[in-house]
């Protein structure tokens, strides 16, 4: 399988012992083949996390099963909208008060508001699939008007 490898700057190593777990899925949790999560951001924190700090790391693979599929899209797109909407609430409120109150202090308020919208957006999160568009999986588009 012909996966885009994405040369991080943080040096950071992959865990090799890929395939060593189950692999479950994420929305039923149940022990099914899937189409693969790509690790990003998110999942390597968490991921980091479990290993360093709450060492539970279980070292599954993680996948959206076919039967889940439809659930999965439906809660993907719901992420991106609110990700985005969230975001631009932030935004909003940091231009709004530094037009208000044009301060360093206001700045920093600014990116923490900023920060905990992203935080927010996050309850929501669902992680894309590590697939290469190739036209098989059809019905992705979110047509929720
Ligand atoms: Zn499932």
């Amino acid at each position: 399988m012909a996966r885009e490898k994405r040369t991080s700057s943080t040096g950071e190593k992959r865990a090799p012992a890929e395939g060593s777990g189950k692999v479950v899925c994420i929305i039923c949790g149940e022990n099914k083949p899937g189409i693969r999560i790509k690790e990003d951001t998110v999942i390597r924190s968490i991921k980091w996390i479990k290993r360093n700090i709450t060492k539970n790391e279980k070292n599954n693979t993680l996948v959206v099963c076919r039967g889940c599929y439809p659930k999965y899209s439906k809660e993907r797109s719901k992420y991106t909208s609110r990700q985005v909407l969230y975001i631009a609430l932030g935004i909003l409120f940091a231009i709004f008060s530094l037009l208000l109150n044009p301060a360093p202090l206001t700045l920093l308020i600014a990116a923490m508001v900023l920060l905990f919208f992203y935080g927010l957006s996050l309850l929501n999160y669902s992680p894309a699939l590590d697939v290469q568009k190739k036209g098989k999986v059809s019905g992705t588009g979110a047509k929720d008007s």
